[in-house]
């Protein structure tokens, strides 16, 4: 098989962490993993330590352009593994076939998903690494209007003022031009 990422490789037959059987690009070192192959693996590893697996030092690479399946020609899928990085894993639906660029595999021990590695292609997934995303995005901009401290202080007190009996009554005092006065 070629690979259809660096156009320049053949996938070779081989093992992941001789763990399960995938096909690694003798050229750009991404893999070419068929779902059934990792779920065989997968179901039995549950538990699995992957501490003791080797580790590399490289730097994880991505594929920003769409990727073709090498079995099929077809365009593959994107998924984003989590939302505080920009690693996405290409899906090919109709055979399930998963492309890793190289140091991915590396990334997902890191974040401990070597064991739910199919996760990450579900909705579910998807819609939490989109959630998470808006969230951080939130973050930054109450930080920059707010100022860290300043956003730190009112999480502080709306953490607060959720669990108060009065907590109508606290908010409209917070935001009475004179509290104290008859003339609100
Ligand atoms: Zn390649």
């Amino acid at each position: 098989m070629k690979c259809t990422s660096c156009k320049q490789g053949r996938l070779e037959p081989g093992y992941i962490d001789t763990l399960f059987s995938a096909y690694t690009c003798d050229k750009c070192g991404g893999n070419w993993i068929y779902l059934v192959d990792y779920l065989s693996w997968q179901q039995n590893a549950e538990d699995f330590d992957v501490s003791g697996l080797p580790t590399v030092a490289i730097e994880a690479e991505d594929t920003q352009q769409a990727l073709l399946c090498p079995v099929t020609g077809s365009l593959m899928l994107k998924y984003r593994i989590c939302h505080d990085n920009n690693h996405r894993l290409d899906l090919s639906p109709s055979v399930n076939g998963i492309w890793l660029d190289r140091g991915e595999w590396q990334l997902l021990k890191d974040r401990g998903l070597a064991t739910s590695l199919n996760k990450i292609f579900t909705a579910p997934w998807q819609k939490q690494v989109r959630d998470d995303s808006a969230k951080a995005t939130f973050e930054g901009l109450y930080d920059d209007k707010f100022s860290e401290q300043g956003h730190a202080k009112l999480k502080a007190l709306r953490d607060w003022l959720a669990d108060q009996k009065q907590r109508a009554a606290m908010i409209a005092y917070l935001a009475a031009v004179d509290p104290y006065s008859a003339n609100k």
